[in-house]
């Protein structure tokens, strides 16, 4: 398979370039060229089928023969070893808890893929590779726990001051060794602006071999594909018809799941669901895209006001609005409309929804009120331990992870930067700066 950029589909690398180099030199995104179907067979047996095995077939259907089954099957067997549960909520309503992985949110499938991928690939190198990081709160968790200790490789995080929950920051910064965490004095866009920056700077691209993390290297998107298939299957009634219901900022899960059908997977229909940062939902509603400077809103983690994905989005559907609308419906609610989502869930079906999830529940009860007969599944996308300031004004205190509570003895570490490029740049051109 290739790697074509959305910028220019006749500027093709190989799967080692895309996941190395994460971004292609114009500025777009890596797709792969074509996307080939899964079996018809494969999906009506997919009940008899273990989350590794349906994880393998659908990487494989994605990468084709770009790596050796062995090695493929080994990344799997490595990286997706925990369970995605589809836990239901009401009668027509379930969620998918993707928060099993050792940081607690969903990311953790796509860093722990991209973390045994880029091992993989690097292994026989002699240069080190620096993976860049922007977080709004989980990704740099999630980064940090799949490349903490993986040798030849270094990682910096940015995360904005202030803007991610203390445990959440804990979870950036405890770690030492190949791990580094910036606090970067700005939001969310300011940090990945950083990121961005870096890679169009020829200069520190000679001197450091830059990588990045974020959701626009391939390697996050693909795994994220596997669990929807995993989740279509745990999901005994189908109704009508299945809608997934997506908590979304980037857009990387949501676009995974674009993917996911494209492949064969028969959904009804997807729910982009967001908080106050509606660029989608009102791009789907006016056929007119709008990026503007981030909210900060009590769903953190999608607080991003320019959504990396939505070109992969355009480029998956050929930038045709009408038919990215037969797929997609947006949804938006405000922290106010969260909070009473979190409180709802909790008084009236007795689950703990995180805020991103319960925007994901929301978005899921209204679009059946309007659709009734199909079953919905809402993405959890992160346990809602990570976010104690928000829930326990909310429903009181209710128990914590161990994963979670163990980070408060660790020791905390962060570098302090403003949002001006120069100062990050002056950070990755010293050597000694990782
Ligand atoms: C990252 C994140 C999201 C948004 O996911 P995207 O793929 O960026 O749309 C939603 N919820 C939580 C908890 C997250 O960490």
């Amino acid at each position: 398979m290739k790697y074509y950029s959305t910028n220019n589909s006749n500027f093709k690398v190989d799967l080692k370039t895309a996941v190395l180099k994460s971004l292609p030199p114009d500025n777009g995104l890596y797709m792969p060229e074509r996307l080939n179907s899964l079996s018809s067979d494969f999906i009506s047996d997919l009940s008899n089928r273990s989350f590794q095995d349906i994880s393998f077939r659908v990487a494989h259907t994605i990468l084709q023969d770009d790596l050796e089954e062995e090695t493929l099957a080994d990344i799997i067997e490595k990286a997706i070893n925990f369970k995605a549960p589809v836990v239901p909520i009401t009668e027509d309503i379930s969620t998918l808890e993707l928060f099993h992985g050792p940081s607690l949110a969903f990311k953790d499938f796509g860093a722990r893929f991209m973390a045994e991928l880029m091992s993989f690939f690097v292994k026989d190198e002699t240069n080190e590779l620096d993976i860049l990081v922007a977080t709004s709160g989980d990704t740099g968790g999630a980064v940090a726990a799949g490349f903490a200790g993986v040798p030849n490789i270094n990682v910096t995080i940015l995360f904005p001051k202030g803007k991610v929950s203390p445990l959440q920051e804990l979870q950036l910064t405890t770690w030492g060794g190949n791990i580094k965490a910036l606090e970067i004095d700005g939001t969310f866009d300011d940090c990945q602006a950083l990121v961005k920056q870096a890679f169009l700077d020829e200069e520190v691209n000679k001197k450091r071999n830059l990588s990045s993390a974020n959701s626009i290297n391939i390697a996050r998107l693909i795994p994220q594909s596997f669990y929807y298939f995993e989740a279509y299957k745990q999901l005994e009634d189908k109704g009508k018809g299945v809608v997934f219901s997506v908590p979304s900022g980037n857009f990387g899960n949501l676009t995974a799941g674009l993917i996911a059908k494209q492949i064969g997977l028969p959904v009804h229909r997807f729910l982009a669901a967001t908080n106050s940062n509606n660029i989608v939902p009102h791009y789907l509603a006016t056929t007119t895209y709008e990026p503007r400077p981030s909210v900060q809103t009590i769903s953190n983690a999608m607080d991003v006001g320019k959504p990396s994905n939505f070109t992969r989005m355009m480029d998956l559907y050929g930038d045709l609005w009408e038919k990215i609308k037969t797929d997609i419906e947006g949804y938006f609610y405000d922290d106010e409309d969260t909070r009473f989502g979190v409180k709802y869930i909790h008084k009236t079906h007795d689950y703990i929804a995180d805020p991103h999830g319960a925007i994901g529940f929301l978005a899921a009860h209204q679009y059946l009120k309007d659709n009734p007969g199909y079953k919905a599944i809402f993405l959890e996308t992160a346990h809602p331990a990570k976010f104690l300031p928000v829930m326990n004004p909310l429903i009181g205190e209710f128990p914590i992870p161990e994963k979670l509570t163990v980070l408060r003895e660790k020791e905390s570490h962060a570098l302090g930067m403003s949002k001006e490029y120069g100062e990050f740049r002056e950070y990755l051109m010293d050597s000694k700066g990782s």
